[in-house]
């Protein structure tokens, strides 16, 4: 695994052991070249979805941008992260059980707020508030940066 900070392709594992309810391993990685410390998850993958926007504009699904979203929703509610990790990991495997590897957006967020719904109302209103914006804009890069703390009535 190459070293995000370096580029060093020969990193080491620290450590590594199951997580989010052994869907998962987490492990701890380091670099030799720079010092640097980083974390992976290995994570079983059904298959490789596409999302579908509105705009009809396809890309690949990117679990990254997902939990960047639910957890900036999140932010600072008393919610253990590893629910957190389960609840994301539980979403990405609705998503890619649906037979279809093509996934409209809107599908997405509607999962989500769904999820969101059953485990943290303030989480669910906010990403709600910004959702709604966000389906004019079918861009989910302005969707987080709306999501910022801040932008949701903090
Ligand atoms: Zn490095």
């Amino acid at each position: 695994m190459r070293c995000p900070f370096c580029g060093n392709v020969d990193t080491q594992v620290k450590d590594s052991r199951p997580a989010e309810d052994n869907v998962a391993i987490r492990r701890r990685r380091f670099c030799p070249a720079c010092g640097g410390r980083f974390t992976t998850y290995e994570r079983v993958q059904l298959r490789d979805l596409v999302v579908v926007k509105t705009s009809g504009r396809r890309e690949d699904f990117d679990r990254a941008k997902l939990e960047r979203s639910i957890r900036i929703a999140m932010q600072k509610r008393p919610i253990d992260p590893e629910r957190i990790d389960q609840m994301i990991s539980g979403i990405v495997r609705r998503l890619e059980s649906m037979g279809d590897t093509d996934v409209p957006s809107k599908v997405i967020g509607e999962i989500v707020m769904e999820t969101l719904a059953r485990i943290d109302t303030v989480s669910y209103v906010r990403f709600a508030s910004v959702y709604k914006n966000f389906q004019a804009a079918d861009d989910f890069d302005k969707f987080v940066s709306e999501l910022r703390p801040g932008a949701v009535g903090e």
